[in-house]
């Protein structure tokens, strides 16, 4: 069985706790993995004085794989995202976040499966703002054509590679016709390689209300930093909250999984929080190790405990805790 050295990296707010109820049922799978446990966030902050201790980028660089659970970020003031300074370090530049329903959740919609593909770099998340005067604050949305082709490129792979059939560039450009304008014009240059997939585009106000009346018409989005933000987060409440959405952040020599979901600082030490989120992008990454056996023993325990519906958690509807739940898992995984 090959061995595989994961940074861990727990994060902050209810991170710690969901990520070890994660790693728990992770190594309940099968798969012989070390884990490299190392900080970020606000807590290196005050201790080490950075949000992002040198120890835990070489961690990170040198196995080039790691997993997170959430951080904190202030609004309005204070630190900048370590999320984003990560994804920036090592040039993450896809973000995936799938959205599939999950049968035994009941939803008034019978099929959802939507891939989101986020460009994960540039944007008006490059975080070049100022103040032009004492009133005026400015951010600039920035938008290049190798950063746009790139994740055209890799969401047209990605979605060939698994069967997918629909592909739609997800923009502005009627208004933003530089920037957005570019986005969709690297979309449709790549498109073209992939006859296979049909490919169109979406502007974003319309897609969100598409993506609320009729989600059962999508399958691929690709978009900018920002819509990738906001309609993932849309995406995970079509299919149970944000409990049930994974995500990973993929570069060409570095990948980090992570939930779509934030840090949940209200129900920090509560032990009541849905690690389902953290866990189904711990499967994405065994996926992606190759780790298929593991990955699906896991997606079944889940899927079972969830079709039970005995071991739920809060936001499904039960009162286990986050504990509660990854052991039912971890007892369901036995039997599958
Ligand atoms: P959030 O995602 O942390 O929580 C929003 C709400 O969603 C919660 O109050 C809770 O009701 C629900 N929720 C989230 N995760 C859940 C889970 N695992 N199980 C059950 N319910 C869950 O968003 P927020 O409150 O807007 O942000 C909190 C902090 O997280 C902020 O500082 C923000 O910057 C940060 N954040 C971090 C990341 C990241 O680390 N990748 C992503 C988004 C937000």
């Amino acid at each position: 069985m090959k061995k595989h050295v994961i940074t861990m990296l727990p994060g902050e707010g209810t991170g710690p706790e969901i990520c070890e109820a994660v790693r728990r049922v992770i190594d309940h799978s099968g798969v012989d993995i070390t884990w490299e446990y190392e900080e970020i966030g606000l807590d290196c902050l005050k201790e080490h004085g950075t949000l992002l201790p040198e120890k835990t980028i070489k961690s990170i660089a040198k196995n080039k794989i790691a997993i997170k659970g959430p951080t904190t970020t202030p609004v309005g003031t204070g630190h900048k995202s370590a999320n984003v300074t990560l994804r920036k370090m090592f040039d993450l530049y896809a973000n995936v976040r799938p959205a599939k329903l999950i049968p035994v959740l009941k939803r008034p919609w019978d099929k959802i499966d939507i891939l989101s593909f986020r460009e994960n770099t540039e944007d008006s998340y490059a975080a070049i703002e100022h103040m032009v005067s004492d009133e005026v604050a400015q951010c600039l949305k920035v938008i290049t054509w190798p950063g746009s082709i790139r994740i055209a490129e890799f969401a047209f792979k990605w979605a060939r590679a698994n069967n997918r059939k629909k592909m739609q560039c997800v923009h502005k450009a009627n208004i933003m016709k530089m920037t957005d304008g570019l986005f969709l014009e690297a979309f449709r240059e790549v498109a073209k390689n992939y006859p296979d997939i049909v490919a169109e585009d979406i502007i974003v106000d319309n897609c969100s209300m598409q993506l609320v009346r009729n989600p059962g018409q999508f399958d691929c989005l690709v978009l900018p930093n920002l819509y990738g933000d906001i309609l993932s987060d849309l995406c995970a409440g079509l299919v149970g909250g944000l409990g049930f959405a994974p995500g990973a952040n993929i570069g060409d020599n570095c990948s980090i999984f992570e939930a779509v979901h934030g840090s949940a600082p209200k129900y920090a030490g509560m032990k009541k929080v849905n690690p389902s989120a953290v866990l189904l992008s711990g499967v994405m990454m065994l996926k992606w190790l190759n780790e298929h056996e593991a990955a699906t023993r896991i997606e079944k325990g889940v899927d079972k405990v969830l079709a039970e519906a005995k071991h739920l958690t809060y936001d499904a509807g039960g009162t286990a805790s986050t504990d509660e739940y990854a052991d039912a898992i971890i007892k369901a995984m036995e039997t599958v």
